[in-house]
This record gives C-alpha cells, sequence and structure tokens, in this order.
C-alpha cells in the first residue's frame, strides 16, 4: 500500500503536470460504485468539471488538490491505486487499461488516469478538508513532530509500539513498510508496549521514523507489488529494505535470521537478536 514516500513522490510528479491545469471532462467507471465518496459519481464528476487546479498537497497517505472556489480534492489509493498522468488521455495505458475506474481530462490535452485493481481507493470533494484528514495525528517529516511529541503519544497506549506506529491518529502516513524498518532502526521490538519505551528508546525511533521515510523518499518509494509513481513507473526502496518481507534472510547487522509474527493483526517482520 502507498505510504508516505510513495504519496509524496506522486505529489511531487504531479504538482508541475496538474499546477494551473483546467479538468475539461471527469469520468468514473460504473463498475467503481465505491471510489466517490459523500456523493453520487455523476455529482462528483459535475462539480469537478471546468475547475482550475491551483495545488497540491499532502497529509499522510492522502492527496490533496485544492482547486478554485476553495474545494479539495482528496484521493486515497488503499491497496491498489495508482494516479498516473497521461498526455494522451490515458489511451497510452495498455496494460492497465482494464482497471482504469477513472479518468480526468485536462485543457492542455493530457490527463489523469485512475487505475485501481482492488477497487478499494477513495475520493472525496469537500468544501472543509477537516472533515476527511482532521484527525490525523502529526506529519512525521514536519516541525510537529518532535521527541516530546512521540513520547506523549506512546506514553498513553498499552497496544504494542508498532500498531501505535500504524494508527494515522498518533502518526500521518506511516503503514506496514515503514513501520518495521523504523523500528529495526531503532532497535526496538515491534511487539514492545508502547508505554514501557525508555526516553533514549523513543529518542531512537524518532530518528528512526524520519530517516528511513527520507530515504525511501529519496528512492521514489518501495514498490512490492502494485506501487507505481506517477508517470507508471516502480520505485527502488524495495531493494534497499532491512527486515520487511526478508523473513527468514539474515539480518544485515548481525546475521541472525529475520523473523515474521503478527503485531495488532498486521504481518510484522523483525530481527530477534537487535531488536529488544
Ligand atoms: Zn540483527
Amino acid at each position: 500500500m502507498p505510504e508516505l514516500p510513495e504519496v509524496e513522490t506522486i505529489r511531487r510528479d504531479l504538482a508541475p503536470r496538474l499546477g494551473g491545469r483546467t479538468i475539461v471532462e471527469a469520468w468514473v467507471a460504473p463498475n467503481a460504485p465505491k471510489l466517490v465518496q459523500g456523493e453520487p459519481p455523476d455529482a462528483f464528476c459535475r462539480r469537478l468539471t471546468g475547475r482550475a487546479i491551483r495545488e497540491l498537497d499532502r497529509r499522510g497517505k492522502y492527496l490533496l488538490l485544492r482547486l478554485e472556489g476553495g474545494l479539495t480534492w482528496i484521493v486515497h489509493l488503499r491497496m491498489t491505486g495508482a494516479l498516473i498522468h497521461s498526455r494522451d488521455g490515458c489511451e497510452s495505458l495498455t496494460g492497465e487499461s482494464r482497471f482504469l475506474r477513472a479518468r480526468f481530462k485536462l485543457d492542455d490535452g493530457g490527463a489523469l488516469c485512475y487505475v485501481d485493481l482492488r477497487k478499494l481507493g477513495t475520493m472525496w470533494l469537500v468544501d472543509d478538508e477537516a472533515a476527511v484528514v482532521g484527525k490525523l495525528g502529526p506529519e512525521p517529516l514536519g516541525e510537529a513532530f518532535t521527541p516530546d511529541e512521540l513520547r506523549a503519544r506512546l506514553a498513553r497506549r498499552a497496544a504494542p509500539v508498532k500498531a501505535v506506529l500504524l494508527d494515522q491518529a498518533a502518526v500521518a502516513g506511516v503503514g506496514n513498510i515503514y513501520a518495521d524498518e523504523a523500528l529495526f532502526e531503532a532497535g526496538i521490538r515491534p511487539s514492545k508496549q508502547a508505554r514501557r519505551l525508555s526516553r533514549p528508546a523513543v529518542e531512537r525511533l524518532h530518528g528512526a521514523v524520519r530517516k528511513v521515510l527520507t530515504e525511501a523518499l529519496s528512492d521514489r518509494g518501495s514498490s512490492f507489488r502494485d506501487y507505481v509513481d506517477a508517470e507508471g513507473e516502480q520505485g527502488m526502496h524495495q531493494l534497499r529494505v532491512k527486515v520487511f518481507r526478508r523473513t527468514g534472510e539474515p539480518c544485515y547487522a548481525c546475521g541472525a535470521a529475520i523473523k515474521r509474527v503478527k503485531v495488532g493483526g498486521r504481518s510484522t517482520h523483525y530481527c530477534p537478536k537487535c531488536q529488544r
């Protein structure tokens, strides 16, 4: 699933291509009835058509397209969603075209093509962004995310530290890949109770979350299965992960076999020697 580095890569790619453009035609596939939230797809398409895109922003795993007239178009890609910019109106999307769920034609002849195999992605068109993203925790690469802030959020939770990292109301944008990678980087066992982390451990975790997200961003994200950027290309960070989906392989630091367990219902990978 696209996490912060993947959605931010898409945002950076799309911003120069969509900024200032006007949506001249919007279409949602009849076989994707749950894509548009809060109103029927035809009403959503009618309200989008004719609007100019002012700027692109991101909150956690949500992409925010701010439009003229104060409206915000919000997109969450969930498991297999992708937003691909096409210069020819999605015509060149040969392999994925049967998974094309929505198309937004632009005034320069290009288009934004929404492709989604499993159809779990969602979109909103809202006046008030807070209705969708208002409950998200701090941006982990932002200034508000300090070691003290993370400590306060962990201190009141009896859940495993990994479950808290995945909680979007605690920290926005971290998912299964980067939670496992950050906990390895910090030397912390994913199943450890959040409130039992020492102050030095929280400080290591804070630095580790920022480090793994920054590195993944510089690799244009991780493509384990479906993720592609706005040009339909894969990221590179899957080649550099230390524990995620390396079950049974030797730890790069100590040689012990990487273990896989369930934590909070999610598949979790860790080194039994390096992470305590
Ligand atoms: Zn190890």
